[in-house]
């Protein structure tokens, strides 16, 4: 059973997806949601939004116990911005969970105007590219050497060219993030890759 954090964000559209793939899940709003669970999705949304409510509702400290415990964790955009162990550009109040040793800079692409979308080649996928979806995405600005990159953007045409090449799906271990949304698009590929990922664990 894969859990959704569902306190903001496109929450609905990952449960959209694993439902789509066959894969149980259900939202998590409160700590006893998080028992059973193989995996969990941090959505896209507003990272800031998302500490605070992370914090008022009594989820921070579990969740971080949880992932620190191994449960495997996929974070979308927002979600990617609350795993990292650094974030640039953040609120001052911002809290995060620190699972994967990658610094994002919050909206390092620009504002809604300079949402993009591309395709990317996913060599962990195989063919076809995956045609990714960025919103007020962070930009990954340095990776750790435990970091695997499994995607990045591409050289040139749809991606900003000042990007060119940044990380936009990273995995270190149980963990799994990008700065895109999967869970808008209808390839299913990338959530399949977590599944996988979960029931390796
Ligand atoms: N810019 C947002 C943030 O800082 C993320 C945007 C998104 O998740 N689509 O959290």
């Amino acid at each position: 059973m894969i859990g959704v954090l569902a306190l903001q964000g496109d929450v609905r559209e990952h449960l959209g997806v694993l439902d789509h793939l066959g894969e149980p899940a259900r939202p998590v709003l409160v700590p006893s949601d998080l028992g059973g669970l193989s995996g969990l999705v941090l959505p896209g949304g507003e990272s800031t939004t998302l500490s605070l409510l992370l914090a008022s509702s009594g989820l921070l400290g579990p969740v971080g116990d949880a992932l620190a415990a191994g449960l495997p964790v996929f974070g979308t955009c927002a979600g990617m911005i609350l795993l990292a162990t650094g974030v640039l550009d953040g609120r001052p109040d911002q809290t995060g969970l620190g699972m994967i040793d990658v610094a994002v800079r919050r909206n390092g692409f620009g504002s809604q105007a300079a949402s993009f979308e591309c395709d990317l080649d996913v060599a962990a996928l195989g063919p076809p590219p995956v045609h990714a979806v960025f919103i007020r995405a962070p930009l990954v600005d340095a990776v750790g050497e435990r970091v695997e990159v499994l995607a990045r953007l591409p050289a040139a045409g749809q991606a900003p060219a000042a990007a060119a090449g940044s990380p936009v799906l990273c995995r270190q271990e149980g963990v799994l993030v990008s700065s895109f949304h999967p869970e808008l698009t209808v390839d299913g590929r990338v959530h399949r890759y977590f599944v996988e990922m979960t029931k390796g664990a």
